[in-house]
């Protein structure tokens, strides 16, 4: 959410005649776009804040404006902290007040320093989802689209329902019709984002219901999203991140294997495998329950890879628990995993749990001992993939290979492989897999695919 959000700002900064510097020297302006979900978020903040004083100074010197803009959830939980120890910040800016940027650099730039952080409920669509908002991407041929910001689960080590809100979900003409905007643009692959994907529409149905309108139809479900963006003519790749393992259901899991655009690959976080620490996380499932589920998911979606989060050293992870947790993802035999260590976010729950925190080395043990399991299955899992002939969608040159191409498969995975002819990011190819490794898989060129349908377009002037 907070890269899609910064490919926004770009956006608009873009429309208002910026370009992108190629140094700090020449920049005008630097906008630090936080994310509070990382961990040492504020101290990277303010170590970036401490060099950009002297930069800011050193632009009164040659007589240029330079401006800092400090967004994202940091920004929306901590703004008078970040005024007072860094007051020369132009612009404060919240969660949903991304399309304000432009506005708030120039006010700033008249005005003074200004801080302005909007909560969700003051703000019309258009704000709420960024999808909405000018955009600079990364790729050309893939994108992110909001579908649903905030969340209302209260997972107990979570920071996103204090800084994103409560959860509101886009409407589902509004989604369908910018992915046909994107496909018309040259997109192939669109990621469907949120933060809890498959409760997408509760929210539409509850005002449905409020209005008292029978005719209006009921909720509409992730999984009719999924079918309807995935039919949209020009996608051939559809993702999506977060589901939430206590509200996946059979709709999505179908949508999924009856959708031809929608990958094979579920990104299913754990969290733990031991019921009490579930509880104790607020995470509304049990390991048997989550086991069921990829059971369920993986006989439906045929050749589904299973990914997920796992958090060792919960404040009150016995021993036991976190035997369970190892027996549980070996059970699951995931493709790969975030693998975290806890660490307190502040204002959450967990982070007042402090007489139940565990020790530091203890929880370094268990990272370590989890990582053999999860490394043990991704290498099964990739080992296993040696031979088949996989579907890439190129995405640029390998770094450490100059005359290899990285590319992804449907299931996620990165796939390394030489071409004697330069590659063109978003080019589909097929590839066969030889060899595997943790991480990836390298393979040899079979053929170049169709071109994606995106073109670099050429103004009237330079043809
Ligand atoms: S589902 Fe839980 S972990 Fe995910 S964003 Fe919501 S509160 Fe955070």
């Amino acid at each position: 959410m907070n890269a899609h959000d910064s490919e926004r700002i770009s956006g608009l900064l873009e429309q208002d005649g910026m370009e992108r510097a190629e140094s700090e020297d020449d920049a005008d302006l630097v906008v630090l776009n936080t994310c509070c979900i990382r961990e040492n978020a504020d101290e990277k903040l303010y170590g970036s804040l401490g060099w950009l004083k002297p930069w800011k100074e050193k632009g009164i010197e040659l007589g240029r404006e330079r401006q800092i803009m400090v967004a994202g959830c940091l920004a929306q939980k901590d703004k008078d902290r970040v005024r007072k120890r860094a007051p020369y910040v132009d612009v404060v800016m919240g969660t949903h007040n991304v399309h304000r940027a432009v506005d708030l650099l120039e006010h700033a730039s008249m005005s003074g320093g200004i801080t302005e952080i909007f909560d969700e409920a003051v703000i019309d669509d258009h704000a709420l989802f960024p999808s909405a908002l000018p955009v600079r991407r990364e790729r050309s041929y893939n994108a992110w689209v909001t579908i649903q910001i905030g969340c209302d689960n209260t997972c107990t080590y979570c920071i996103v329902p204090s800084v994103r809100g409560k959860e509101i979900s886009r409407p589902f003409g509004d989604i369908v019709d910018e992915v046909a905007a994107l496909a018309r643009d040259g997109v192939t692959e669109i990621s469907l984002l949120g933060q809890n994907v498959n409760s997408y529409g509760r929210d539409l149905s509850l005002d449905a219901r409020r209005a008292g309108d029978a005719d209006i139809k009921l909720r509409p479900q992730f999984g009719e999203l999924l079918r309807a963006v995935g039919a949209v003519d020009g996608i051939r790749r559809v993702r999506y991140v977060s589901p939430h393992p206590k509200d996946m259901n059979l709709e999505t899991l179908m949508a999924m294997a009856e959708t031809p655009a929608v990958c094979e690959h579920l990104h299913y976080p754990l969290q733990s495998g031991s019921d009490r620490v579930l509880t104790l996380m607020h995470r509304g499932y049990t390991a048997q329950k989550y086991l069921e589920k990829i059971a369920q998911a993986r006989s439906l979606i045929e050749d589904a890879a299973v990914t997920t989060d796992i958090i060792v050293g919960f404040p009150g992870e016995t021993e036991e628990d976190f035997v369970q947790s190892l027996e549980v993802a070996a059970e699951a035999q995931f493709d790969s995993a975030y693998l975290f260590i806890f660490s307190p976010r502040e204002g959450t729950e967990a982070a007042k749990m402090q007489e139940h925190f565990i020790a530091p080395e203890v929880m370094s043990s268990r990272y370590d001992r989890m990582k053999v399991v999860l490394d043990h299955s991704a290498i099964i899992k990739h080992e296993a993939r040696i031979g088949r002939i996989e579907e890439v969608i190129v995405e640029g040159r390998n770094k450490r290979d100059a005359d290899a191409f990285t590319g992804r498969t449907r299931q996620n995975k990165l796939v390394h492989f030489k071409s004697a002819d330069a590659l063109r990011a978003g080019t589909y190819a097929t590839v066969e897999i030889t060899s595997a490794a943790r991480f990836h898989l390298s393979g040899q060129l079979i053929e170049v695919g169709a071109e994606p349908t995106h073109k670099v377009r050429l103004s009237v002037q330079a043809l």
